[in-house]
């Protein structure tokens, strides 16, 4: 596996890759991987076949996070991450300093201008602007075919989805499944951070979005399953509601009424200062066409 730490570097290995003529698919993490990382690299590579290349990034990207946010606490372990993607067969791997992606004068920014300020964008002011500017920074530096996300981001899924169309950047986007722990708990690289007593409570999510899937083909309300779901999490002491939302599954649109198609419920709650994310696409008993 080649470490590339400049943009130079990666981009001449990727154009030694791209010399077979094979694609080449980028897996773009902010490493401390786990197996939801590592499944994402395992489609990476069922899309780029036998003969393409699987380009993984790690980078702790400084722009999406904000002020009083976690980026100098967020867990690293470069050489663990390397191991791990050397064992998956990852071809190349991205890990460059913060002054190497960005110049000190830089002005330019990707932003999805209705989808960064909804949900979590308003939980988290300019994160969606961070994000899609450094995929789209990403994108120009490795210029892949196909780019692989996880639905674990369901907006971030949905961002950068958006970006890709409105600015035809011609790179196909994989969504990849949440991979979780034996309780439930979506894996998260921010899981470490728990307290025992946190980690403990912490599955109440995944309990929620279970309690709220089984409910959602009885012909419940959008607004009754959200207080049902909120009501569920705020029984846990330990947990500190951020926010509880139900959008149409496809645009992220508000929905009310009895559901008639999938909808997604987003969920963001916090335990001490660890901000964990979880979400779950529901269907109602019959989905209007
Ligand atoms: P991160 O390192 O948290 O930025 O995540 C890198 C990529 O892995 C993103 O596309 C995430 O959506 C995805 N990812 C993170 N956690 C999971 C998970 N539990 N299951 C599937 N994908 C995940």
């Amino acid at each position: 596996m080649q470490v590339c730490r400049s943009k130079a570097a990666i981009r001449s290995t990727i154009a030694a890759f791209r010399a077979s003529g094979a694609p080449v698919v980028l897996v773009p993490t902010m490493g401390f991987l786990h197996e939801g990382h590592l499944s994402l690299m395992r489609l990476g590579r069922e899309r780029a076949g036998a003969d393409g290349r699987v380009v993984a990034s790690i980078f702790v990207n400084p722009t999406q996070f904000g002020p009083n946010e976690d980026f100098d606490s967020y867990p690293r372990d470069e050489a663990r991450d390397f191991d791990l993607l050397r064992a998956e067969g990852v071809d190349a791997v991205f890990a460059p300093e913060a002054t190497e992606v960005y110049s000190p004068n830089a002005q330019t920014i990707v932003e999805t201008t209705e989808l960064a300020k909804t949900l979590i964008g308003k939980l988290r002011p300019g994160h969606f602007r961070g994000v899609a500017t450094v995929v789209t920074k990403l994108f120009n530096i490795t210029r892949p075919d196909a780019a692989v996300f996880g639905q674990k981001d369901y907006q971030q899924l949905a961002v950068i989805r958006t970006m890709v169309r409105d600015l035809d950047m011609g790179i196909e986007i994989i969504g990849a499944p949440i991979k979780r722990e034996a309780d439930g708990l979506a894996m998260s690289s921010r899981n470490v951070r728990l307290t025992p007593q946190d980690r403990a409570a912490a599955p109440i999510l995944a309990r929620a979005l279970d309690e709220a899937e089984a409910m959602a083909p009885t012909g419940i309300t959008a607004s009754r399953l959200r207080s049902h779901v909120r009501a569920t999490l705020e029984a846990e002491p330990r947990a500190r509601v951020q926010s509880v939302d139900i959008r149409d599954a496809t645009t992220l649109e508000t929905i009310s009424g009895p559901l008639a198609r999938p909808a997604v419920i987003l969920l963001a709650v916090s335990f001490g200062k660890v901000f964990l994310i979880d979400n779950r696409v529901v269907h109602p008993a019959q989905e209007e066409t």
